[in-house]
């Protein structure tokens, strides 16, 4: 059997396999307890990571608190000089990188591709916005008074990101925190160590190649009980957290309890509107590649599709006929739609949700089930599954992280449509399919769409660097990426100066000595 050449990838990313023993990567003080990282392709064992102790961890924060001291006072622009090298650095190990992606996560070949490419166009932006980093000037109330505000580099930034988007995620941030002036701690999902490892490595050879102190990235490795020591660590002003909402709550919690900042990227429970003017073919490439897509385990993964009732059984019809079309297999095999599921567990609420939308009342049109059999002995490839289900079952409520999708009906005017898109606790990506105008900007309006992405005529799925993204209500409230996201990163400072012999008092409040 072919190895797709995984092993030739990890050599060239500096990550050991399972024939070296233990991997620890650059900068990596990790001397705890191994987990293993096993591919959900193939079911095999990749490699051993370190995981970090609490000792550990405090070598790491100290290393990047005195890198900090130094980052800080390199100008902005010369900062986007190092993010545009180590963008350039991404483009030379593109393909191990969305290999190894892919052979870790599971997502196909082409979107481990597409994630290095994510990172690469979120490292061009920020080499712009090295140049951009602008504040106000106000025109101050007292004569011979100038008044200004201005950004500055926050501090350690701690990273928490899942295992959907393994590389991507990170670079969101730490492209821009970076330019910012900020270091950062990284602690990548524990399914996907391996990945982090490879992107510590890169960041790790363009620092040292510029005489730049390593603790400007960092990687520290475990579950939740290592992303514990940074959300209650008060030398950490700023935690991005990407993952379940579950994980969001208690995340929040703790940073606000020492009042720093969290930025909360979660999950969501996207739906597709289609309405009587949509566009069939349109429609079935959206919400098909939407749920299906890295095997419906993306935080944007269409989960609903709400469709008017004169429509209803055209495009159920359509849906249904393009799902008997789908390979599920190998993802590294560029013949295959559909990949596996990160792992068993993954498995089991898949299973588990089939069973639930059936009980309370909905009903399955295009099965599901998990493959078994040559090429399927990870035990993670599932079929994707259709149910005709009613919005307020639980399950419907309930993000699932696999490809489920469900049917839903509307009659009348679009706005009973945007109130069942509006009507879950989550509020990451929404769309609308339609020619018609005036469907589509009242989606778009101040009564439209709740969340933080409202598209027409594209799916829930996927978004580009450029614009903010994030979603509201219990997706978190967190924007990352694109246009003003940087804002985040950095401590903003007003400054009054009086350049004249007198001090007047603001308010013209009178203090004579
Ligand atoms: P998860 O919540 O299980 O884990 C995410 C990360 O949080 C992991 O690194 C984990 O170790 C860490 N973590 C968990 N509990 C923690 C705690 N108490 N303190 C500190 N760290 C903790 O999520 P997952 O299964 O890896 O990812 C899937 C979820 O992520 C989905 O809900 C998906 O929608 C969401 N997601 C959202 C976005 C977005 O941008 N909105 C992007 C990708 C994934």
């Amino acid at each position: 059997a072919t190895d797709f050449g995984i092993h030739d990838a990890l050599k060239k990313l500096g990550v050991n396999d399972i024939n070296d023993g233990t991997s620890t990567g650059s900068n990596n003080f990790s001397s705890g307890d191994l987990i293993s990282s096993y591919s959900p392709v193939d079911g095999s064992l990749i490699a051993k990571v370190k995981t970090t102790t609490k000792a550990d961890y405090e070598k790491v924060m100290s290393t990047a608190t005195s890198a900090f001291k130094e980052w800080r006072t390199k100008p902005a622009p010369q900062r986007g000089e190092i993010v545009r090298q180590f963008g350039d650095k991404l483009r030379e190990l593109k393909e191990p990188l969305g290999k190894l992606v892919s052979y870790e996560m599971g997502k196909s070949y082409q979107e481990g591709l597409g994630e290095v490419q994510e990172m690469i166009d979120i490292c061009d932006f920020a080499v712009g916005l090295s140049r951009q980093l602008h504040g106000l000037t106000m025109h101050s109330e007292r004569p011979g008074h100038r008044m200004y505000e201005q950004y500055h580099s926050l501090g350690v930034v701690g990273i928490i990101s899942a295992f959907n988007f393994p590389v991507a995620v990170w670079a969101w941030n730490t492209a821009l925190a970076w330019i910012c002036g900020d270091v950062c701690v990284w602690k990548p999902s524990e399914k996907t160590p391996l990945c982090g490892i490879a992107c510590q490595n890169i960041a790790a050879d363009v620092f040292k190649a510029n005489n730049l102190p390593e603790g400007i990235s960092c990687l520290i490795n475990g579950d939740y009980k290592v992303g514990e020591l940074m959300t209650q660590d008060n030398r950490i002003p700023l935690v991005s957290a990407t993952g379940s909402i579950r994980m969001g709550k208690i995340v929040a919690q703790a940073v606000a309890a020492r009042l720093g900042k969290s930025l909360l990227e979660l999950g969501g429970n996207n739906a597709i509107i289609v309405t009587p003017d949509a566009d069939l073919k349109m429609t079935v490439i959206g919400a098909v590649f939407g749920a299906v897509g890295t095997a419906g385990q993306r935080c944007t993964s269409t989960r609903r599709l709400i469709i008017h009732e004169s429509m209803y059984d055209k495009v159920k019809e359509a849906v249904v006929a393009a799902y008997q079309q789908l390979r599920i297999g190998n993802p590294l095999d560029e013949n295959n739609h559909v990949g596996p599921l990160i792992d068993t567990d993954a498995v089991a609420q898949y299973k588990l949700a089939l069973e639930k939308v059936v009980s309370e009342g909905g009903k399955l049109i295009v099965e599901g089930g998990v493959l078994e059999g040559k090429g399927y002995e990870s035990g993670c490839y599932v079929k994707p599954a259709i149910a005709e289900a009613k919005n307020d079952f639980e399950i419907v409520q309930h993000e699932t992280f696999a490809p489920v999708l469900y049917l839903l009906k509307y009659s009348g005017d679009v706005e009973n449509a945007i109130a069942i898109q509006n009507g879950v606790v989550q509020g990451l990506s929404s769309a609308i399919m339609t020619n018609n105008l005036r469907e589509a900007e009242r989606f778009l309006s101040a009564w439209g769409s709740d969340c933080g992405i409202a598209n027409v005529n594209i799916g829930t799925s996927g978004a580009e660097i450029g614009g903010a993204f994030g979603g509201e209500k219990e997706t978190g409230g967190g924007r990352e990426s694109g246009s003003d996201a940087w804002k985040v990163y950095m401590r903003r400072q007003t400054n009054t100066i009086n350049y004249t012999t007198e001090l007047p008092l603001a308010q013209g409040i009178k203090f004579d000595l």
